[in-house]
Parts: C-alpha cells; sequence; structure tokens
C-alpha cells in the first residue's frame, strides 16, 4: 500500500496500489506526464487522470468487482432551507459543504466520486487501498460531522430566517462488493454501482442532521469505533427487510 494518509504523494497512489505504476503527479517528474494531460484528480490530489479516464484501457475490461466502503453525505433540511435563505450564502454553503467533506474523505484515503447539488458519493479503497476501508469511511465520516457543523452554523447564522433546527449533515457508510468502471458513452470517467452503492444512499437518506448511519456489514468490519453506537432497525425503500444500522451521533 502506497498510502500517505491523506499527505501530498509524490507518484498517483492508485496506479501504484492498483499496477504497481510510478506516475508522478508532484514535483519535476510529474511535468513531462502534465503534457499528455496527465495530472491530478479532482476526485482525490493524491491519484491521477489515469485512474480516470484510461481506467477501461489499463484494466482491458468494461468493468470490475471491488470490495469497498461507500459513503454517501448531504446537507439534511436543504430544499427546506433553498427557499428561506439568501442564495448567495446558500451557495457559499454549499461549496463549504463540499470543501469540508473533501478535505475529510481525502485525509482517509477516499475519492469523492460523485458531487449532486447538496450531497455527494465517495469511495474508500478504490483506487487507492486501504485493508481497513470500513474504518477508513467511518473516521472520514466524524471528521466531516465535526467540519460541517462548525461551519455551517457560522454560515447559516449569517442567513436571517433560518430553520427550527440547525443546518446538519446526513452520512450513510456501508461496505460490500461494487462494480467499478466506465458505464457511460459519453462521460469517460469510473464511478461504482450495484446494490450496495443503492443500500448506501437509502441509509443515507434516513440519517438525521448529525447521524452517521452505518450498515451492519461496515460495522461488523470496524468493531472499535461503533462500540459505542445505538442501533437502530430502518425500513428502506425498496428493500424487503428491515435494515440493521448503527448510529453515530456527533450532536445532541
Ligand atoms: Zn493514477
Amino acid at each position: 500500500m502506497a498510502s500517505t494518509a491523506g499527505g501530498h504523494a509524490r507518484i498517483c497512489l492508485g496506479c501504484w496500489d492498483q499496477m504497481k505504476m510510478p506516475i508522478p503527479i508532484r514535483g519535476p517528474f510529474a511535468i513531462p506526464f502534465r503534457a499528455f494531460g496527465i495530472t491530478r484528480s479532482k476526485m482525490n490530489p493524491n491519484i491521477c487522470t489515469i485512474c480516470e479516464r484510461s481506467f477501461r484501457r489499463v484494466k482491458k475490461q468494461q468493468h470490475i468487482t471491488a470490495a469497498a466502503t461507500i459513503l454517501f453525505a448531504d446537507i439534511r433540511g436543504f430544499t427546506e432551507l433553498s427557499d428561506r435563505i439568501n442564495p448567495a450564502i446558500l451557495g457559499e454553503i454549499v461549496s463549504t459543504f463540499h470543501d469540508q467533506c473533501a478535505q475529510a474523505i481525502w485525509a482517509h484515503d477516499g475519492i469523492v466520486n460523485k458531487q449532486m447539488g447538496d450531497g455527494l458519493m465517495a469511495i474508500f479503497n478504490f483506487p487507492i487501498r486501504t485493508e481497513r476501508h470500513a474504518a477508513a469511511a467511518i473516521a472520514a465520516a466524524i471528521d466531516i460531522q465535526r467540519r460541517c457543523v462548525e461551519v455551517l452554523e457560522r454560515l447559516g447564522s449569517r442567513g436571517g430566517e433560518l430553520p427550527d433546527k440547525a443546518i446538519g449533515v446526513g452520512v450513510g457508510i456501508h461496505s460490500g462488493d461494487v462494480e467499478i468502471g466506465e458505464f457511460s458513452s459519453f462521460r469517460s470517467d469510473f464511478t461504482a454501482i450495484g446494490g450496495t452503492v443503492n443500500l448506501t444512499s437509502r441509509l443515507e437518506s434516513q440519517a438525521a442532521a448529525g447521524e452517521i448511519l452505518v450498515s451492519a456489514e461496515a460495522a461488523a468490519a470496524a468493531p472499535d469505533l461503533v462500540a459505542d453506537a445505538e442501533t437502530r432497525s430502518l425500513t428502506l425503500k425498496g428493500i424487503e427487510h428491515p435494515v440493521s444500522a448503527c448510529v453515530l451521533r456527533m450532536h445532541a
């Protein structure tokens, strides 16, 4: 594992972990690569754009199955907030949210794979490998909550008429096999799809402001981090049986 746990890597950690290929992304050796359009990825500054664009060609496969932990996060009550708050401040809240989440995710070697308005999806254990990927995602989520609570409350308080409850972030985390690849003919970046991803998204939709909902599978892989957590049984849309999740609550 080439991970520097959020530090500044000289070579792409993804290319190294996946293919043992040293692709320079910082320093003088990175300059000729830049001429060929190989630069640092926006998904994580410690991986390169080969990991995004040439994934299929390098792997010679349309997609692969990989064990990963998926994290979804969004700003709870955002729609309600949008109607009440000055659009400039709203924009600031969203960009601050994305910045803070990215810092937390990168610090634990995850990638910000998708950003969707007031929400995002992160992948842990691909392309940067980390054996304790569930623990990495949970640690990132705790970090997200810590960072966002302070910043969002400060920003929100400048917006005037706030909803009764404070602005907060909800997070869902689940581990399992995902299909990773390029699933669009006009977008060349990779993503993860499958049941694990769907369940994570549904979990996240049930998380209240300040909550991290961790699936039983992810919790089992990181028992030390969820030791004091309450367990909640959830009925999730499109999933037949109730799903049990550990609830980490960062603040009252
Ligand atoms: Zn790379």
